[in-house]
């Protein structure tokens, strides 16, 4: 994709998109709604077309190109099954198009209903399936078409939360066997961490940052990607001293001396350690624990320290860990390498 626009009634929906998608990689468009990531989506497919710039597939440009002449096939939120048809003439369908001979079709679709463990529901119609069995059956008839790219619009959103991690698992799993090219759309970040290679995150028409998915949580370049793919501390930086800049939490020594003009600083909840621990290396304060939240896997903390608000996350190593209460004054520490410089966009 290259410097891709696209403009409805005159606002801008893409701003200019530069994007390149690895072959045989999971890559998402992250971002919230609005930002452009459907119509990227369609443009790639070739449901539009852009206002500027170009869709090279393959290094061949394809931008004009109409969607069936491409080999991008599409899993829609909705699924778009045809509800007239059975399973398993709804995954023959695609081949059907391209005048495959029955024996072969036949084949092929078995072959792809015991790929997606669906054999059993081959006679059903879509009416007769469960949320999740229509979104195997959308997928099976998406990829029983051997397509190079294949495109997932919010393919799960409209799942169950246990359904829906099921399905993330089977969908990894299923673009590992194949080594195809997926391209999701999602707005949910955990979502994105756990199905993608990497990811782009979109605002206001534009891609922020692309990267793989620890470099965009360990590394976001921009507060806004921080708080997309998690939760973070962001501190404001009120002046710089060689590797240390003072923040409303105190002074804090970076991993290296940070550029000049740097504003901002974010540190992830589960940086944070509590309890002081022999490591010199760490920038060390007190804090007092203001609320504390047992979530099973681990404990939230919100902390002040002296007036500025701070949230940690804690998990849970063995049974006999001490949680501190809410009241008490706690030693906070947090590594160099795990501060963050942010730039403003
Ligand atoms: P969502 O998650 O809500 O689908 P999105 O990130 O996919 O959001 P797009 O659907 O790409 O965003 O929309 C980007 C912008 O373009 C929005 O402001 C939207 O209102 C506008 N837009 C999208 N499609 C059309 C259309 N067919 N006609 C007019 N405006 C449109």
């Amino acid at each position: 994709m290259v410097n891709l626009s696209k403009r409805y009634d005159g606002h801008p929906a893409l701003a200019g998109v530069d994007l390149k998608v690895r072959p045989g990689e999971f890559f998402t468009l992250l971002g919230p709604s609005g930002c452009g990531k459907t119509t990227l989506l369609r443009l790639i497919a070739g449901l539009e077309r852009p206002d500027g710039g170009d869709v090279l597939i393959d290094g061949r440009e394809v931008t004009t190109q109409a969607a069936h002449a491409r080999k991008v096939n599409t899993v829609f939120q909705s699924y778009a099954l045809f509800p007239h048809l059975n399973v398993a003439d709804n995954v023959a369908f695609g081949l059907r198009m391209q005048g495959m001979d029955k024996p072969a079709r036949q084949r092929k679709v078995a072959e792809m209903l015991a790929f997606m463990h669906i054999e059993a529901l081959a006679g059903r119609r879509p009416e007769q399936l469960s949320g999740g069995q229509q979104q195997r059956v959308a997928l099976a008839r998406a990829l029983v078409n051997e397509p190079q790219i294949l495109l997932l619009d919010e393919p799960l959103s409209a799942l169950d939360a246990k359904l829906r991690a099921e399905l993330q698992l089977e969908l990894k799993r299923t673009q590992r066997r194949l080594g195809m090219t997926f391209v999701l759309v999602t707005h949910d970040q955990a979502e994105a961490l756990t199905l993608s290679d990497r990811i782009a995150v979109m605002r206001d028409g534009l891609v922020e940052q692309v990267g793989g998915v620890t470099e965009l949580y360990e590394r976001p370049r921009t507060a806004y990607v921080a708080e997309f793919l998690g939760q973070a501390n962001s501190l404001e930086v009120n002046g710089i001293t060689g590797d240390e800049v003072d923040t409303p939490i105190g002074r804090l020594r970076l991993h290296e001396p940070p550029a000049a003009g740097l504003h901002q600083v974010m540190v992830r909840p589960e940086r944070l350690s509590l309890g002081a621990t022999a490591d010199e290396a760490c920038n060390r304060f007190e804090a007092r624990v203001v609320e504390r939240i047992y979530l099973g896997a681990g404990t939230r903390y919100a902390l002040d320290v002296g007036g500025a608000a701070l949230v940690a996350m804690v998990t849970h190593q063995s049974h006999d860990t001490h949680l501190p209460a809410e009241g008490e004054t706690v030693q906070v520490q947090v590594h160099p390498r795990d501060i963050v410089p942010l730039a403003e966009r």
